[in-house]
């Protein structure tokens, strides 16, 4: 089964990803890495080649779960494979070495693939770590999904994540490290548009200047790269709108004394230009979970006490933003940011779960983490649905996530390309 060149799934529901109701009674043919195709089940007896086919891969090329979901394989935008996801800080693991980094990499790749997440996008690692994983996962050496990299955030001097190697200042600086970062091998350029944790850098303050961030954006647009900035600071979030970049990371309305604003003619602009926003709300709403735990066993210390206080605020905030624009037709992507903070790798589903907050149905929430997420990074032509042709990467999961979206978190089997790359013992039965 695992190496067939022709699976036959009859799921027990299938979820193609195109915003349509789930089928009962559908099934799916895959043929090498791609989806061949897919229809109502008895049209395989009633068509001869579909037929042929299906009868030369015998019992061990089919899967048949009518427990199960079908559905696209999960898309993360935005994820940090550095990272421990433990709580420690970017600074923290500055001290690391690349090579500690990099065997880090490797095991949250396979980490996320076996969660079900088939493409993951690394939006900020260190130096030359996530093209090096990207060529050992293409080599075989590691299993891991589909992978986008960013390499470094582009960053201004001691702006936020400036200790992974990214720094670029002015019109010049900024176009030559892009065109570095592309001859190195990135397929999405990341850039840190305004301050964040990193001590160095103002996370309610922009980091760069509209012709900078411009020049930024034209010269990953002219390599066909997506632009994904990294907003806390409403005056960022219009700079990287003038600019012209695809995804928005956090999209946080803040003036530059750190209070949050709602900023009505910013969301409309948001909603109108269609940029895909990533919320980050399930890393936020972590930490915020971690500390009231923490509080419930004894009074928490200075420290931790202002800063549940201001990630209780954060998530208020952040719920009634995104609740409005949502409702205004801005667009969602999921993007767990996992890595980062205390969100470790394998539970992408907390993001896409998390939507729900915003006032987005099951199946909206589902498709921020695949057609949409797909879409957004330009991949849609390959990924993000079951659709004849694309890429034959598939999650299987117990249960209806429609009815239940938590049933995301019970996988099980994950298909990338074709290929079955976790098994379970209900594939056994
Ligand atoms: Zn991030």
């Amino acid at each position: 089964m695992v190496s067939s060149p022709v699976t036959l799934i009859k799921p027990g529901l299938l979820i193609d990803g195109l915003g349509g109701a789930p089928q009962t009674g559908a099934a799916i043919v895959l043929k090498e890495n791609l989806i061949h195709w897919i229809g109502p089940t008895e049209e395989i007896e009633t068509n001869r080649e579909l037929k042929n086919l299906v009868d030369s891969s015998g019992q061990h090329g089919l899967l048949e779960l009518p427990q199960c979901t079908l559905l696209p394989g999960l898309i993360d935008c935005h994820s940090h494979t550095n990272m421990p996801g433990d709580g420690r800080t970017g600074e923290e693991v500055a001290k690391d070495t690349d090579d500690v980094r990099l065997m880090r990499a490797a095991r949250n790749t396979t980490l996320a693939l076996q969660s079900g997440v088939t493409t993951l996008c690394d939006c900020g690692s260190w130096n030359h770590t996530a093209f090096s994983l990207k060529e050992g996962i293409d080599l075989g050496l590691v299993p891991g999904p589909r992978l986008m990299v960013s390499g470094p955030p582009v960053t201004s001097t001691g702006g936020h994540l400036w200790f992974m190697g990214g720094e670029a200042d002015g019109v010049d600086g900024v176009r030559k490290q892009v065109r570095y970062l592309i001859k190195q091998g990135a397929d999405i350029i990341k850039i840190a548009a305004s301050g964040g944790s990193t001590l160095t850098s103002d996370p309610y303050r922009p980091s760069y200047g509209g012709e900078e961030l411009k020049t930024i954006v034209f010269e990953a647009h002219n390599r066909a790269r997506p632009v994904a900035a990294h907003c806390r600071s409403t005056v960022a979030i219009n700079n990287a709108l003038d600019a012209g970049v695809d995804m928005i990371f956090h999209c946080f309305f803040s003036e530059p004394d750190g209070s949050y604003r709602f900023d009505q003619a910013t969301a409309d602009r948001l909603a109108q230009t269609g940029t895909w926003l990533n919320p980050t709300h399930a890393l936020g709403n972590r930490r915020r979970v971690e500390l009231l735990e923490m509080k419930e066993n004894g009074p928490l210390d200075k420290v931790d006490a202002a800063m549940l206080e201001r990630i209780v605020t954060g998530h208020r905030d952040r719920i009634e933003a995104y609740s409005k624009m949502v409702k205004m037709g801005a667009k969602l992507i999921g993007g767990s940011d996992c890595g980062w903070g205390s969100y470790p790798f394998g539970d992408f589903q907390d993001e896409i779960i998390s939507m729900s907050d915003f006032g987005l149905s099951p199946m909206e929430s589902i498709m921020t983490g695949t057609r949409n997420a797909a879409q957004a990074i330009g991949k849609l032509d390959s990924l993000g649905t079951i659709e004849p042709k694309k890429e034959a990467d598939l999650l299987l999961v117990e249960g209806n996530p429609v009815d239940q979206i938590e049933s995301l978190r019970g996988v099980t089997a994950v298909i990338l390309g074709g290929r079955l790359v976790r098994d379970s013992p209900a594939l056994r039965n």
